[in-house]
Order: C-alpha cells, then sequence, then structure tokens
C-alpha cells in the first residue's frame, strides 16, 4: 500500500514540475523575447522613416552612414535595404541596396505585408524582421512624384536580422534557477510527504492488525506502539486504552457469570462468541432455575434434569438416584438401560461409591472406579461412567450418573461442569422439595404407630382410585380391630395400652408389603390398604396378619409379655363397590363387625348379603 502511494505521488510530483518547468520557459521566454522583437520592429520602423526623410531631403546618399551606426547597435546583426524590381527597373542597382537574400525578404516584397521569423538553434538565436517600403501617400510627401508606380506598391523593404542569444540564454538561466529551486523544494517536500506518510502506514497497519483480531472476537491484542510517532502514538494510546477496557469487561462479565453460575464454561479465542455463549447460558440456568423453583415436586425437577440431559446435551444414557433417609437408594430415573449398577447399591446406599464418599466418580481415571457399575465386567471397554454426588444439606441426597461411549468421552468431558451447574442450582430446590415432603409425610404419620393417619388416607384416595382404575388393579380393604382393647388399658394402664397399639401395627407393617399402606383408622383400629392385590387374595393378607398377630407376644413396658389378637373385615375396590371407594370401606367396616360378632379373632370376606341398605 504504501509502494503504490508513494508511486502516485512521485507521477503526480514529476508531472507537476514538467508543467511548471514548461511554464517558466514558456513565460520567460515571452518576456525576454518579446522585448526584443519590439526592438527590432522599432528599429526596422525607423530606419523606414529615416530613409524616408533623407530621400525627401535629397539625403539619400549619406543613408550608409545612417545604415552603418545603426548596423553597431547592441544585437543588430544584420541590417539591409533592398529594392524592388520595379525601382530597380527605374534607377537600377544602386550602389548600397542589396538584392533580396533570405525567403522571407522576397515575400515581403512580393505581398507587401511585413513579416518575421525567429531561427533558433542550440547554439544561437536570431531574429529577422522584413518590413516593406510601400508607395504610399505620406502628408508632404508623393512617392510617385519621382517613382515609376502605382500607388501601393511596393517599393523595397527593410530587413534586420537581431542576434537574441543572449536573451535566450538569460532566460534559460532564470529558468533553470527557477526549474533548480523548484525541484529542491519538490523533492523536500517529497522526502517530508513520505516520512510522514511512513508514520500513517505504521499506524493503517497497527489499526488493521487490532481490527482483524477484533474481528475474530479477540481484544487482547494491542497496537505496537514502538514504530509510532506523534499524533499517531497519541491516537495508538488511545486505541488501546479502549480495547484494554473493552477487553477488561468482557473479562469481568465472564468472571462474574462464572462466579454466579458456580463454573467455567470451555473458552476459545473468541470473546466476543465466549462472551455470547456464557450470556446464552447465565440465562438459561435461570430460566432453569426459576422453572424447577416453579415445579410442585422432585419427581418434576428430575424431569426436568432429564429433559436438560437429552435435549440440550444430547445425552441418551443416566440415571437418577434418591438416597433415602433409611440410607437405601431409590432409582428414580433410568435412560438408556433398564439399570447401569448393580442391585446392592438400593439396599445399602453406601456401595455407591458416589454416596459414599461424596466425590465424583470417574470411570477415566480407573476402569473399574466402581465395583458396583453393573458393567464393570462385561461391556467396560465400550462404556464410560460418570457419577455426580448432589448434596442435599449436608448429605448426597443424590446420584446422578452418566454414561457414554468411549468414543464421545472428550464431548462429555467438556459437559460436566454444564451438567454440575445445573444440578448445583436444583440441589438446594431438591433439598427445599424434600424438606416439604417429609413435612407433609409427618402430618400424615400417626406417632404413636408410625402408621399412616386418616388425614393421609383422605388425600391420597383420588389418586389411589384413579391409579387403581389406570392399572385395572384391586385395592383390598382389611379393617383391624383389636380383641378386647379396653381390657389391657384397665388391666395394666394405658402406657400398656400404647405399647400394644405400637407392636400390633409393627406386626402388621411386617406382614404387608412395602407398596402397602397402614393407616390407623380410628382409637385401636387400623386400616389396611393392599394395593394391587390379586381378586380375592385380600382374605389371605388378613388370615396372615391375624395369625402372625395370634401368635406375636407383645411385650408390655413392665416387660410382661401377653398376646393380643384382632378381627378383620376384607373388602375389595372395585369389584364389591364399582367406583364407589368409601362404600367399601364401609363393607369392609360391615364385615368388622360380623367378626366381632361372630367371636372375634376372625377374618370376615364381606358379602353382598351383609348390606341389604340402600348405596351408601
Ligand atoms: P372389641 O373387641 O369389641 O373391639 O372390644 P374393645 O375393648 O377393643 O372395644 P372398645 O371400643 O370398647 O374399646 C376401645 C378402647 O380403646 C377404648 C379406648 O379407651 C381405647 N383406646 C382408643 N385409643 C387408644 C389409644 O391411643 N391408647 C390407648 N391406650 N387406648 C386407646
Ligand atoms: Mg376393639
Ligand atoms: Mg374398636
Amino acid at each position: 500500500m504504501r509502494k503504490v502511494l508513494i508511486t502516485k505521488l512521485l507521477v503526480i510530483w514529476v508531472v507537476f514540475l514538467i508543467l511548471i518547468l514548461g511554464l517558466t520557459i514558456f513565460f520567460i521566454r515571452k518576456s525576454v523575447l518579446e522585448p526584443a522583437k519590439d526592438k527590432a520592429i522599432t528599429i526596422a520602423e525607423v530606419v523606414k522613416n529615416t530613409l524616408t526623410t533623407l530621400m525627401v531631403t535629397n539625403s539619400i546618399n549619406k543613408r550608409q552612414i545612417f545604415l552603418e551606426q545603426i548596423r553597431v547597435m547592441e544585437n543588430v546583426e544584420e541590417i539591409r535595404v533592398i529594392r524592388a524590381e520595379t525601382v530597380t527597373r527605374q534607377y537600377g542597382k544602386g550602389i548600397y541596396s542589396e538584392e533580396p537574400k533570405h525567403p522571407i525578404e522576397k515575400e515581403v516584397l512580393a505581398s507587401g505585408v511585413p513579416k518575421e521569423e525567429l531561427i533558433e538553434s542550440f547554439k544561437r538565436v536570431t531574429y529577422r524582421v522584413v518590413i516593406p517600403y510601400k508607395a504610399e501617400p505620406i502628408p508632404g510627401v508623393n512617392c510617385m512624384k519621382c517613382h515609376n508606380v502605382k500607388p501601393g506598391e511596393v517599393l523595397g523593404a527593410i530587413s534586420i536580422t537581431m542576434d537574441l542569444t543572449h536573451y535566450r540564454n538569460f532566460g534559460f538561466l532564470i529558468a533553470s534557477g527557477f526549474g533548480l529551486i523548484t525541484l529542491v523544494l519538490g523533492f523536500l517536500t517529497l522526502g517530508f510527504v513520505i516520512r510522514n506518510l511512513k508514520d500513517v502506514h505504521n499506524f493503517l497497519n497497527e489499526i488493521e492488525r487490532v481490527f482483524s483480531s477484533f474481528e475474530k472476537g479477540k481484544f487482547s491484542s494491542k497496537m505496537n506502539l514502538a514504530n509510532l510517532k506523534g499524533e499517531f502514538y497519541n491516537l495508538g494510546e488511545r486505541v488501546n486504552k479502549v480495547v484494554e477496557s473493552l477487553d477488561n469487561t468482557l473479562k469481568r462479565i465472564r468472571e462474574k457469570v462464572y462466579e454466579l453460575i458456580g463454573y467455567s464454561l470451555m473458552e476459545t479465542d473468541n470473546e466476543i462468541r465466549d462472551t455470547e455463549k456464557i450470556i446464552d447460558e447465565l440465562v438459561r440456568i435461570s430460566h432453569f432455575k426459576k422453572t424447577i423453583e416453579l415445579d410442585s415436586s422432585k419427581e418434576e425437577v428430575y424431569k426436568r434434569i432429564e429433559s436438560v440431559l437429552t435435549d440440550y446435551m444430547s445425552l441418551d444414557k443416566f440415571s437418577i438416584y434418591e438416597v433415602k433417609d433409611d440410607n437405601t437408594i431409590e432409582k428414580v430415573l433410568v435412560r438408556g438401560k433398564n439399570l447401569w449398577c448393580s442391585e446392592v447399591i438400593f439396599e445399602n446406599a453406601d456401595e455407591c461409591r458416589a454416596k459414599r464418599t461424596g466425590q465424583d466418580v470417574d470411570s477415566e481415571e480407573f476402569r473399574c472406579i466402581c465395583p458396583n457399575f453393573a458393567m464393570c465386567d462385561e461391556e467396560i471397554e465400550n462404556y464410560c461412567y460418570y457419577c455426580i454426588p448432589i448434596n442435599i444439606g449436608d448429605k448426597v441426597g443424590n446420584v446422578v450418573q452418566i454414561v457414554y461411549e468411549r468414543e464421545i468421552r472428550e464431548f462429555v468431558k467438556l459437559l460436566i461442569p454444564y451438567i454440575k451447574g445445573y444440578l448445583s442450582e436444583a440441589s438446594p430446590v431438591l433439598e427445599s422439595k424434600r424438606l416439604m415432603e417429609q413435612l407433609k409425610k409427618q402430618s400424615y404419620i400417626d406417632r404413636l404407630t408410625g402408621a399412616f393417619n386418616r388425614r393421609f388416607l383422605e388425600d391420597i384416595v383420588d389418586k389411589l382410585v384413579a391409579q387403581a382404575h389406570r392399572k385395572n388393579a384391586n385395592i383390598g380393604i382389611l379393617m383391624i380391630d383389636v380383641d378386647f382393647f379396653k381390657q389391657v388399658n384397665d388391666t395394666y394402664g394405658h402406657d400398656a395400652g400404647d405399647a400394644v397399639l405400637k407392636q400390633i401395627a409393627d406386626t402388621i407393617k411386617k406382614t404387608i408389603r412395602k407398596s402397602d399402606y397402614l393407616i390407623r383408622y380410628g382409637g385401636e383400629e387400623f386400616m389396611v390398604l393392599l394395593t394391587d392385590v390379586k381378586e380375592g387374595y385380600s382374605e389371605h393378607v388378613a388370615e396372615k396378619i391375624r395369625q402372625k398377630i395370634e401368635e406375636t407376644p407383645i411385650i408390655l413396658p413392665t416387660g410382661i409379655p401377653i398376646k393380643k389378637t384382632v378381627s378383620i373385615g376384607v373388602s375389595e375396590f372395585p369389584k364389591d363397590c364399582k367406583r364407589k371407594f368409601w362404600q367399601c370401606v364401609k363393607f369392609a367396616d360391615v364385615a368388622l363387625y360380623r367378626a366381632k360378632e361372630e367371636g372375634r379373632n376372625k377374618v370376615v370376606r364381606f358379602k353382598r348379603e351383609m348390606w341389604d341398605k340402600e348405596e351408601y
């Protein structure tokens, strides 16, 4: 760019120089030669008039003296008086007159028009002017008196040749001087411009470098001030300050965002794109946080985590585990396979390495770092895993396990910080959801027996009924009442009565499945809901309970063992009562009443004939 500029400047400058010199020569030549020409013309006119005067005064024979005087005048090289042919014919050749010698002399004699010529060579410059001498009426002079010619006819001519070499040389000297000054000034100007051009060039180069970095989103590159001077240096300094402050601002934005989201993201050398990305991430995380805060249960939060892992991160194999208060693990969500871990972790949460250590478990460190990764022995070559514990309060409350093929391990490595970012947002929300759940659970639990209370039954009944319909399942309803319970109170006291209730509840809990519900229905009356029971099978369960209670000794607070029996009424929903759950409860109660009537320590299955009243 600089070369092009300098070449352009040089061309302009040379053209300018030629123009200036040309004009100078033209004007100097004009101003030097024109006066010289005028002088020649004046002399010619003077000669012509003087000769006329000499002729009129009959002193023409003295003309040679006059002409000699003219000849010695400065720069006059030649002066000739030429006779026209008509005059020669009348008076002869004459002593002093001359024949036309130069072509223009002949032309003037022929045309009667004055002519001039400039004869220029390298060595010298001569100027010749030829003025005609015509038979013209001059006041007081009658040419025709002496000359046998017609009026206006050419009688002769005066030819004067002047040497103008001196003038020309003088003009050339001035032009050369002027040219030299122009040349020197021109060179100085050009030098100055080129010097400044170097500064402009350096500055532009630096600006171009810095801006091409900007285009790539890089703001750490600055202008190199070492090659800049003066104003360009100041300008460069200002550019650098702006760049530095922009760079710092972008860095600060990133740092603050990292602080805010709790982890840093992968950075490229494009700061603009990185900043854009982290702002996007911030928006996404804050959106995620807001959404899960509004979710009504932890299950919904797990679903959100699932959708982040699948939709946003394109992961298709993972599990979310929940660590229970009794140190067991429940799988909340498993994608890609039914189970990625061996069953032992569900019985004892400490079998899960991430839960036990509270640290990330990365199969990249050791292939079988966790022996309970179910595929540890078989396909471990192809599968890797990364388990992240989520702290709920001061304990590990959840474990998120990512399983991935070995080929995408670099990709997953990049994702881990993002996943951890989302999980750390989810952690307090999960904690509060678990707390809420616990509080709710406590309000559903009967303090004495640990069974659910009636409020719980009222709250879950709709869900339970809907579930049964959906699954086309049968719910067994057992109404259990302790036989002659009043006697315990009366004989051993109220505390003994409480102990009996607690131990009977424990025995029932041990006899039923985890998915069944034990509800303390009233004072010494319990209800058991057998979820998803085979039709007609409820009676067997009731019988099992009755027997178990009958044979299990109850230890009173005083240490005395006693035995108690229960009577149980059984009904099945929806078989006995179609869609009316509470009617089924009533039917179980009717059956219980019948069991009492029939002598207690008995299971009675509700039968239609036991109820002759209208629908409940
Ligand atoms: P039946 O075989 O007919 O059921 O006789 P029962 O004595 O068990 O029946 P009844 O309804 O006459 O007596 C129930 C008693 O249970 C009355 C009440 O004082 C007692 N009871 C109810 N709730 C509690 C409790 O929480 N603790 C104790 N200790 N006793 C309770
Ligand atoms: Mg009773
Ligand atoms: Mg009772």
